[in-house]
This record gives C-alpha cells, sequence and structure tokens, in this order.
C-alpha cells in the first residue's frame, strides 16, 4: 500500500493540526501518530485538537502542540486518545467564528480531519466559508487586518474514519477491518455452541445505511443468508430464507447463521429486525433460534494489522496533500484502492455517500447499489453465488462443464481453506465437478497400477462449507513439485480427466505453474487451463502484491509484539530483538515494522552491518532517555531470519545488551511458526473468496478450447494478482511473461518488490532516519 508520489519539499513551515471526529473508530489513533510525526519530520509544527469541532470551536487547553514523544505507543491503542464529540456549536456560523478565530490566533493554516462523512461536510463547510468568517472576525473586531493577512485560506485534508465502512470512492475506511475482526471473531466463538446444538443464530451487526459490515461477516463466515439495506431481499423472502435454510439443513449442515445488518429493510422500506428474523425461524422450521446483537463491542479493541498500515500511510499522505496541494484546488480525501493511496476531491466522495442514502429511500436499490464501489458489489455476488440458493441460471451449458483439480503447494497460509470453499462452491453453482488433490502433487502421483487410491477425490458441498474459517490446509499441502515426477503427473491429470488446475500457494505454486507450462512440449496433459492464487505469509509472489495468508500473519505477529512490549511496560527498559519468517523477502518484517512502530527493521534486501547496529543502538539510548509516563514500553526491533548470516537474532540482542551498559536491556524473541496464524484473518477470508472465484471463471474462459489454442495463449498459465489499484491476472510465460521478467528465481520473490519504499517510512515514523547519520 504505497503512493507513487515523490517525496514533499515543504515550501514554508506550516502549522497543521489533526482532529477526529463522529464516531471512533480503531486505528484513528495511528492516523493522528502519523500526521503528528510527519508534520515534524516535514518542518511544520504539529497540533492536535481534542474533542472534535468542540475542541476547535472552545479552544484553550483543547488545542494543544505536539511533540515526537507525544504519540509514542499509540499505533496500538483503540478508539481515540484525543476524543471525539458531535459538536452542535459547529453546525452554527457563530461556532465555526470561533473556531476560525482559534486556528489564527494559533497560525494554524491546515487541518487535517478524520471522521465520517458528516465530519468532513462540515470541514467542507469550514473551508469555503474561511474568508467570510475571517472577513466577519475583522468587522466584529476579534482579528486586526494584521492578524488575518498570512491566513487568506485554510488547508483542509480528510481522512476516512468509520468502521462501517461507508464512504464511497474508497475500498476501506479507517476502523473496518478491525470492526470486522470483532465481528468474526464473535461469529466464530459461537459456531461452537450453534453446531452443538443443532442451533439457529441471528447476529445483528452495525451499519444504518451500509451492509459493508454485513456482507463481509456474511462471506467471512459463511452464513446461510444476510440482509444488507441497500439490496434488500426481494418480497416473500420469507420463504426464499426457509427454503435456503432447510436445504443447508437437508444437506447435513447442523448450525445455521443469518447476519441483519441494523438498517435492514424490504423493499418497501420496513425494518427487518433480528427478532423478526428469529420470529420465522423458530416457527415455520421449529429451528431453536438466538439473537446476539453485537452492539459497541464492534468499535473497540485495538486496531488490526491493516488499520494500522492504512491509517499510518493515509496520515502520512495527508501531511503530503497539505503540503502540495494548491490553495484554490477543492479539498482532498485520502483514499485507497485496492492496494493505492489516493486522493479524490472530498466533496465528490461525500455527495457519492449522500447519494446512496438518498437512492435507499427512493426504494431506487439498484442504482443504490451500482453507487457502491465495485469491490462491494463484486463481494455481493460472490457471496450470492457460492452461498447456498440454487442458481439454474447459473449452470454453464453440458458441454463448457469442466473437471476442475484443486491443488494446495507449499507451507500452508490463512486463506488456502476459503479459497478452496469458494471455488468448490463455485464449480457447483456452475455446474463443474471440484476435485482436490490432496497432499499436493507427490499425492497425485500416489496412485497404484493405475488405480486411484483416496489422494483425488470430488469434494462436496458439505464438506468445504466447514472449511470457511479454518487455518492451515484441509486438503494437504506440501512443498513436492510436479517437476520431480512429470511423467506420473501427466499420467495422472489424463487418469483423472482433469480439463482445469487451480493451485493455492506461495512460490513453490509459482514454481509448479511454471513447470507443468514448460512440460506442454512433452506431455499434452499439461494443455488445459493453469491459475495459481498466490497464499503465502512471505508475500514474495511475483505478479502480485498481496498474497492470501499474509494480513493472518501480519495480525498474528502485530498481537505478539504488543503483548512482549507491554511486558517490558512501567520500569522495565527493554528491547526486543523479534524474529520474523520471510524467507529472502522483507515483506512480512517491514509491514510488520510499520504496523507496530518498531525501531529498526532488518530485511535481507538490505542486510546487516556494524555501522547500522551501532547507530541504532545510539538510537535506542536516545529513544529510552526521552521516554517518560504512560508512554513508556519495550521497544520492538524486527528481523527477518534471513537477513544475515552473521548477525543473529540472538547475537543482535546480546549485542545491544552489552553496549546498552545497564541502561536498557535486551531479549532475543523468535514467534517461528505461531506467524502462520490460527484463524485466517477476515481480509484473507473475504479476498480468498473474491480471487477464488475470479480464477475459476479465468479457467472457464478456456472451456471448449482445443489443447492446442490453450497451450498457444500465454494466460493459460496465470497468477492472479493485486497490483496497485487494480486486480489482473499476469501470464507466466510468454515475451511479457513473470516468469523472465519479474521473478529473481534464486532468491525467490519478484524483481521488484512494490513495497521497499515502505522501509524509509518505518524508519522516518519511528525518527530513526533523523538519527545518527553521520556514525
Ligand atoms: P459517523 O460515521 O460515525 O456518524 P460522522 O462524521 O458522519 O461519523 P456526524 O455526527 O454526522 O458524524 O458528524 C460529526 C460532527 O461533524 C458533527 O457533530 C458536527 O460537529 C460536524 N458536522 C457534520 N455535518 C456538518 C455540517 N453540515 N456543517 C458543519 N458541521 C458539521
Amino acid at each position: 500500500m504505497i503512493s507513487a508520489r515523490p517525496p514533499v519539499k515543504p515550501a514554508r513551515k506550516r502549522r497543521i493540526a489533526v482532529l477526529t471526529s463522529g464516531g471512533d473508530a480503531p486505528g484513528m489513533n495511528g492516523a493522528v501518530r502519523a500526521v503528528v510525526r510527519m508534520a515534524i519530520h516535514s518542518g511544520s509544527v504539529a497540533f492536535a485538537v481534542h474533542e472534535g469541532y468542540e475542541g476547535l470551536v472552545a479552544g484553550g487547553d483543547l488545542i494543544k502542540q505536539m511533540n515526537w514523544e507525544d504519540v509514542r505507543g499509540w499505533l496500538s491503542r483503540g478508539g481515540t486518545l484525543i476524543g471525539s464529540a458531535r459538536s452542535m456549536r459547529f453546525r452554527e456560523r457563530s461556532g465555526r467564528l470561533a473556531a476560525a478565530k482559534n486556528l489564527v490566533l494559533r497560525g494554524i493554516d491546515a487541518l487535517v480531519v478524520c471522521g465520517g462523512d458528516g465530519s468532513l461536510t462540515g470541514a467542507d463547510v469550514f473551508r469555503s466559508e474561511w474568508p467570510s468568517l475571517l472577513l466577519e472576525l475583522v468587522k466584529s473586531g476579534d482579528l486586526t487586518e494584521a492578524q488575518i493577512t498570512p491566513y487568506t485560506s485554510l488547508n483542509i485534508v480528510g481522512l476516512v474514519g468509520s468502521i462501517d465502512n461507508d464512504m464511497s470512492g474508497t475500498d476501506a475506511t479507517i476502523g473496518c477491518y478491525s470492526s470486522l475482526t470483532r465481528i468474526c471473531d464473535a461469529v466464530d466463538d459461537v459456531f461452537d455452541t450453534a453446531t452443538s446444538h443443532q442451533r439457529g443464530f441471528v447476529i445483528e451487526v452495525m451499519g444504518r445505511h451500509c451492509g459493508w459490515l454485513a456482507l463481509m461477516s456474511a462471506i467471512s463466515t459463511g452464513a446461510d443468508w444476510l440482509f444488507i439495506p441497500e439490496m434488500p431481499p426481494r418480497d416473500g423472502w420469507e420463504d426464499d430464507m426457509c427454503s435456503v435454510i432447510t436445504k443447508n439443513r437437508e444437506r447435513g449442515k447442523r448450525r445455521t447463521i443469518v447476519i441483519v445488518a441494523e438498517g435492514a429493510q424490504d423493499r418497501h422500506l420496513n425494518k427487518i429486525g433480528s427478532t423478526t428474523v428469529k420470529d420465522i425461524l423458530s416457527t415455520r422450521l421449529g429451528l431453536d433460534t438466538r439473537v446476539t446483537v453485537l452492539g459497541h463491542t464492534q468499535r473497540g479493541g485495538p486496531p488490526c494489522a491493516y488499520d494500522r498500515t492504512l491509517s499510518t500511510l493515509q496520515g502520512v499522505e495527508a501531511v503530503k496533500a497539505v503540503l502540495d496541494v494548491a490553495p484554490d484546488a477543492p479539498s482532498p480525501v485520502i483514499i485507497i484502492r485496492e492496494n493505492k493511496i489516493e486522493r479524490m476531491p472530498l466533496m465528490e466522495a461525500v455527495k457519492q455517500t449522500q447519494e446512496v442514502a438518498a437512492r435507499i429511500k427512493a426504494k431506487d436499490f439498484d442504482t443504490a447499489m451500482a453507487l457502491r464501489d465495485s469491490e462491494f458489489k463484486e463481494y455481493y455476488s460472490a457471496y450470492m453465488n457460492t452461498t447456498s440458493v440454487d442458481h439454474p441460471k447459473m449452470r454453464v451449458s453440458e458441454e463448457k462443464r469442466m473437471r476442475v483439480a484443486i491443488v494446495h503447494v507449499g507451507a500452508p497460509a490463512g486463506g488456502m481453506n476459503p479459497a478452496t470453499r469458494a471455488a468448490v462452491g463455485y464449480c457447483l453453482t456452475r455446474g463443474h465437478t471440484p476435485i482436490a488433490i490432496h497432499n499436493g502433487f507427490p499425492g497425485l502421483c500416489r496412485h497404484h497400477a493405475d488405480k486411484p487410491i483416496g489422494s483425488v477425490r470430488e469434494v462436496s458441498w458439505l464438506e468445504s462449507d466447514n472449511w470457511v474459517n479454518e487455518g492451515g490446509s484441509e486438503i494437504g499441502t506440501n512443498r513436492g513439485l510436479p517437476g520431480d515426477d512429470l511423467e506420473n503427473t501427466a499420467k495422472a491429470f489424463e487418469m483423472y480427466r482433469f480439463d482445469a488446475l487451480f493451485i493455492v500457494g506461495g512460490f513453490e505454486a509459482f514454481t509448479a505453474a511454471s513447470q507443468l507450462r514448460k512440460a506442454r512440449d512433452y506431455y499434452s496433459a499439461f494443455k488445459i487451463p493453469i491459475t495459481v492464487l498466490p497464499a503465502t505469509i512471505s508475500n514474495n509472489v511475483p505478479g502480485t502484491e498481496y498474497s492470501l495468508g499474509s494480513d493472518t500473519c501480519l495480525n498474528t505477529l502485530i498481537q505478539f509484539c504488543d503483548a512482549i512490549r507491554q511486558s517490558a511496560s512501567s520500569s522495565r527498559r527493554r528491547v526486543f530483538v523479534v524474529e520474523t519468517q520471510g524467507g529472502k523477502s522483507g515483506y512480512i518484517a517491514t509491514t510488520a515494522g510499520l504496523a507496530v512502530g518498531a525501531a529498526a527493521v532488518y530485511i535481507p534486501e538490505e542486510g546487516i552491518n556494524i555501522k547500522m547496529l551501532s547507530r541504532d543502538i545510539e538510537f535506542l539510548r536516545h529513544n529510552f532517555a526521552t521516554d517518560r509516563g504512560a508512554n513508556r514500553a519495550g521497544k520492538i526491533i524486527l528481523r527477518n531470519e534471513t537477513a544475515s548470516n552473521t548477525y543473529t537474532t540472538q547475537v543482535i540482542a546480546d549485542m545491544i545488551k552489552e553496549e546498552a551498559n545497564g541502561r536498557f536491556e535486551s531479549r532475543a524473541a523468535v514467534p517461528g511458526h505461531f506467524q502462520q496464524g490460527g484463524k485466517p484473518s477476515p481480509m484473507d477470508r473475504t479476498r480468498a473468496m473474491r480471487m477464488a472465484i475470479r480464477c475459476v471463471q479465468h479457467l472457464e474462459a478456456y472451456a471448449g478450447k482445443s489443447k492446442d489454442e490453450i497451450a498457444g495463449d500465454d494466460y493459460s498459465t496465470a497468477v492472479i494478482g493485486v497490483k496497485g489499484s487494480r486486480i489482473l491476472f499476469s501470464p507466466m510465460g510468454g515475451p511479457g511473461g513473470l516468469e523472465f521478467k519479474d521473478t529473481d528465481w534464486d532468491r525467490r520473490r519478484p524483481k521488484n518488490e512494490f513495497w521497499l519504499d515502505l522501509q524509509n517510512l518505518v524508519d522516518i515514523l519511528s525518527g530513526r532516519s533523523n538519527y545518527g547519520n553521520d556514525i
């Protein structure tokens, strides 16, 4: 998640204030931290306005200058530490006059507002009125002409902080994935009781006008039915819902989960409440059903890895925008599309958002849905196409039906099972036959005298349904490659009559696809379409900026770091040198470093040398010297497992201890395979579904084509990936293919790693980049 913009050179010293407004959201503190530190780093003065717009109106102590150390440790804290409020006074011009006066008196000429659409609208009103507010203040004698002269314009930059993910134009808002994590944890916990007692659970989640949380939690937990405000069910939904749930029960499903957004309604705008749904399930189906309203637990708790990174990158981008947006340009809001941080005019995003609510009110649901971003629509149809309903219209004609083989290759990663479940669900909806190859390519070759011995089996809906939240690989995975036994692999492809192959895994999966493609000249069995869905915690597969499992790993790592750092709070002064996995790619170490606010990150791409270590020890000394009060906690250094052969994790910890001269201590900590995570994160689950379906759709495009046509098409062996703001397939072979152009085969990683610039950002935000460069 990186912005392509060049670093900013400040034209003049700016005084930048940040406030949080509207409902609190996890990640807001990360945004404030990033704004404060980036502002100071770029030579500006940073202020925090406490209690939202109320603080702006009241002034006094509620507007405080912020120092570098003031935001230490904020990344991991939930809620907003500078407070939020709904301010009636700011809605009045008199309140905004007082606010303008407070800013001018402190020389503040830029305001970064983190909040929902209401807060951003307020910001835009303030900015558009700014010249007239100043004139009025001069007229009333509150300010003099000389006082207002330097402040003819006010820079406003918006950051969207909202758990609902209800802002148009951005794929995610700060806080939404943390909230989704809370919901999924709760539903995962309910599974046990629901399954044990064969019960139904109706779970009500937040979202008055926006069904994002409901939809994504339904995908992440394999809910049987879903109610969201934007897409009310057709009339007679009670019968539809009951028949789907009955069918799922008949297939053997022991639990029933229905997710209801708090703003759910029917096509006539009558509310569909969780109790109503429960009553229907109890009376019509005789199902022992309970209602669970999750309430405010959805808002609280520490931010997840994604929200920490998103808020940090967006906070940094907000300061850049303050520094380089022309005074008369429309105020920007910072957004994210797939993996790219971008800007768009703030009021355009607000207007689109308000239009969705207006369209829903006018019962124009199709337009409301069309106004939502394309990701939301895609997730909605992915859910509908894989969950429970029989769609006769979705079935492809007999001759286009395929036997789709699914195999996992490499180390386990969160999201492998949900991806397989989604592929199976989609195949069944379309009339294809999903076939699981158990225990990777070696499993495939384990047949006896041309007779299958059970490692290759068709997957039933019920079997795969349970994989929705399971970590690891249920069908089994290993590092065996087809190249180890091409002859028998080809034989097996023929024996089982595979028409298409879906590979889920990391660099080995990529290698496997490459070997199969290259062997097509000798074995025509491999002339079938092949797609790779990258799944590895290392995130080192060419062709994508995101691999399934990397988000789960990051979340596990930040929990680990938060916990050990906590153990060093109060009087103990400790540095933890934490060893991360990642093979020869420093992605996990760097991204985790950004998310935990690491003092330093050591990666194989850069290596480790004695100068670096000595500079970092000086930096740590300085860091401990400025530690105070509530902000006191352990420091984290992250070291990728292959960063250096000499400077091992233990050696670095020992060196720090030795050199600290008793002023602080150091410990090595190795989370090891713990990093592969337990249950996959909601992001890995939902992206697994979306990308797996895209992969099968890509395979489907080859149905009915001849073997030579398939072999002649570079895209018939392709990797799905997120690149910048797009999801796309990249061919393995051919002149522009990944194998040749993008792969560093020796180091098992892409030639160009998109995230390398993040390394600088980790250093800027920890203060490391300013420290001891002359050593
Ligand atoms: P959430 O998504 O949590 O509801 P929000 O930012 O939309 O967040 P609101 O309560 O709508 O929350 O707005 C927060 C504050 O922004 C208001 O209390 C008010 O001070 C200010 N605000 C909202 N709309 C305006 C407006 N049109 N003019 C001036 N100020 C406004």
